[in-house]
């Protein structure tokens, strides 16, 4: 039986990645090479939620290690000044979708239990999206770009605070102001002001009061 919330986290966190690893409740375990359950520090008060595993995440059991991935470490080290080995990592679905589609809304929920146990057992303040697949999962919304930068609430004291998927970025260098690299550099920082927030203790809504201010005067005179 998993014991959710039970204190030894990791125990829970692995048991719950061996049911994963069995699981045939949607068609994507016909073409997976290895499940994905996520990975990362299971005591980060921040979880960060992509879509799905690619090519390389399949290959090697492991999410965001592709260019994506290589991506998001480095915005992780050089902007919020965090290691990636100190979050948790995971995604929406755990097997990747052929071709990286959009996974399905049956693939979505037949995942679902998975990423609700990882959730519980953790237990972060903050669960970080990357892209619109989690954005609409977590809140509903569909546009990154109006949603990103803000706070939303999920069950409990969980804030949900969505930003760009690294995968979109590749395909936007740009980094003038106002350019999607601009805001998620911003974004990251604050990320990393965050995380140094709640690991001293502080309260998450003291906390995304005083970020959501920092944002919105960082946005208004255009420098990170
Ligand atoms: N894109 C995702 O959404 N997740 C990964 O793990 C890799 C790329």
């Amino acid at each position: 039986m998993l014991l959710y919330g039970d204190k030894d986290k990791q125990n829970s966190i692995e048991m719950i990645a061996k049911r994963i690893e069995k699981c045939e409740k949607c068609p994507l375990y016909l073409t997976r090479t290895n499940t994905v359950p996520g990975s990362g520090n299971v005591e980060s008060p921040i979880m960060f939620v992509g879509e799905g595993p690619g090519a390389d995440e399949d290959a090697m059991g492991e999410p965001f290690v592709g260019r994506a991935g290589q991506l998001l470490e480095k915005m992780l080290q050089e902007k919020a000044k965090i290691e990636r080995k100190d979050v948790f990592i995971t995604n929406i679905v755990k097997c990747r979708p052929p071709q990286n589609r959009v996974p399905t809304e049956e693939e979505v929920k037949s995942c679902q239990s998975y990423l609700d146990a990882q959730i519980i057992v953790i237990q972060p303040k903050i669960i970080v999206t990357l892209g619109n697949t989690p954005l609409n999962y977590f809140t509903g919304e569909n546009k990154i770009t109006q949603s990103r930068g803000r706070f939303f609430d999920w069950y409990g004291e969980i804030k949900i605070f969505p930003t760009f998927h690294p995968s979109y970025l590749l395909r936007n260098q740009s980094q003038k102001n106002g350019s999607p690299r601009w805001f998620a550099y911003l974004d990251m920082t604050v990320i990393g002001l965050m995380y140094r927030k709640l690991k001293k203790g502080d309260k998450i809504s003291e906390v995304a009061k005083t970020i959501e201010k920092r944002i919105k005067s960082i946005e208004q005179s255009g420098g990170v």
